[in-house]
């Protein structure tokens, strides 16, 4: 689960973490009173922040301004941050990261305006590679650190964190000296790692990215925060479940969470409808192999029943881009016939308007081919994964092509 840059911070802060004053708005009266309130306690330069589950909102654009500024905006007063507020709520943002249809901005940021000296990478994740929390650290902070990870790798340093030992000074102060800190810098660079690791630890975060980080003076801050949340252990973190913004969330992903299957959208044209993730997988794979492109990525699960079967034939058939689905179904708990079943109760409630293939293998997997051939609907029925694969793809072409 993702949670928005203020959110972030609010939650970063509790554990010590330094960051800029803010106040989060909802509209632009709000935007206007919360510069005038930072401005009682002595600000005298703001920054207007789009809140979206995105990066890359300072280099991004609103579609009703392509050439205009973007996403993080500086103002010298609350009658600029209004207009600022005004250009950018309700507007839709297009970064990097939100792809070409870009996100409807509804949430503000306004914080202090920072005299930043220079900007720094760090973030806090878990490496699968040696199963350890490891930071990661740059000098080459405030841009897209992919790109650096590809040009200049030697530029980002790792510094992985042994779960028995835990956090100590002596991995600060290696992250702290690889950034060319010295003196009362590396103390606060301290404090401020170890925080970011007690937070990531203690509320299941699965990333923590701070970029940029910044240093005023000799205080290391933050000045973005983006946090990502390992949902199975959403139910013993209540407050940041507090937090989910579902406006941010996919329609589909959402029908699909809430009925317990597994859902991600992707670009392609075929809708896959599979059981277990390795599998689902594998399909995709093959589909691409075949020279097909896979809609989502769906797994319904060990017991998929005729319910559960009929939800995901409407989420995927939701998507526009769908011209042929595959249903690629191993049946071992399940039995092919109750599998077959649903397929067909699904396929004649949501009256199914594109190609189908079908592949059975398993448990009874004669009976359920037999329901299938019986029933009347157009299902063209596979032998094995490639099979399935081919036909799928040939049929989905024939269909885009009408
Ligand atoms: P994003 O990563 O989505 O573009 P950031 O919060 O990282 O958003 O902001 C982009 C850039 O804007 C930062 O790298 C920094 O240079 C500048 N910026 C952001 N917040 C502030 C601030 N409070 N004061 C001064 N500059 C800021
Ligand atoms: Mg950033």
């Amino acid at each position: 689960m993702n949670i928005h840059e203020y959110q972030a911070k609010e939650l970063l802060a509790k554990y010590g973490v330094a960051v800029p004053k803010g106040i989060p708005a909802m509209s632009v009266d709000e935007a206007v009173k919360a510069a005038k309130d930072l401005q009682a306690g002595g600000t005298s330069l703001f920054v207007v922040k789009a809140q979206i589950h995105a990066g890359g909102r300072g280099a991004g654009h609103f579609t009703d301004n392509p050439s205009g500024k973007g996403g993080v905006r500086l103002c010298k007063t609350p009658d600029e941050v209004r207009a600022a507020a005004e250009a950018m709520l309700g507007k839709v943002l297009v970064t990097k990261q939100t792809g070409p249809e870009g996100k409807e901005v509804q949430r503000l940021y306004v914080t202090d305006g920072v005299d930043i000296e220079k900007e720094y990478y760090a973030s806090v994740l878990l490496d699968r590679a040696t199963s350890r929390v490891t930071f990661m650290v740059s000098t080459e902070g405030g841009m897209d650190i992919e790109e650096v990870a590809e040009k200049t790798p030697e530029k980002i340093i790792k510094v992985s964190v042994d779960p028995a030992a835990g956090f100590s000074g002596f991995h600060a102060r290696r992250l702290a000296f690889a950034l060319g800190l010295s003196g009362a810098q590396v103390k606060s660079a301290t404090k401020f790692f170890g925080a970011l690791y007690k937070a990531f630890l203690q509320l299941d975060a699965s990333i923590v990215e701070i970029n940029p980080m910044i240093l005023v003076g000799d205080e290391v801050m933050a000045l973005d925060a983006k946090m990502n949340f390992d949902s199975n252990a959403l139910y013993r973190q209540p407050d940041v479940f507090a937090m989910r913004d579902e406006s941010e969330e996919d329609e589909n992903e959402k029908l699909a969470a809430d009925n317990e299957l597994s859902y991600v959208s992707l670009d392609g044209n075929i809708g896959c409808m599979v059981n277990g993730a390795g599998l689902a997988m594998a399909t995709m794979d093959i589909i691409k192999l075949e020279g097909g492109e896979p809609a989502n990525f769906l797994d319904v699960g060990g017991g998929a029943t005729k319910e559960r079967v009929t939800t995901a034939f409407k989420i995927i058939l939701s998507d526009p881009n769908v011209k042929g689905i595959l249903v690629n179904i191993f049946g071992g708990i399940m039995k092919c016939d109750v599998i077959a079943e649903g397929v067909v109760a699904a396929a004649k409630e949501v009256k199914l308007s594109v190609p189908l293939v079908v592949r059975l293998e398993g448990t009874n997997v004669d009976k359920g081919k037999e329901i299938m051939a019986s029933s009347g609907l157009p299902i063209i029925s596979a032998d094995d994964l490639g099979d399935a694969a081919k036909k799928v793809v040939q049929a989905t072409k024939q269909a885009q092509a009408a």
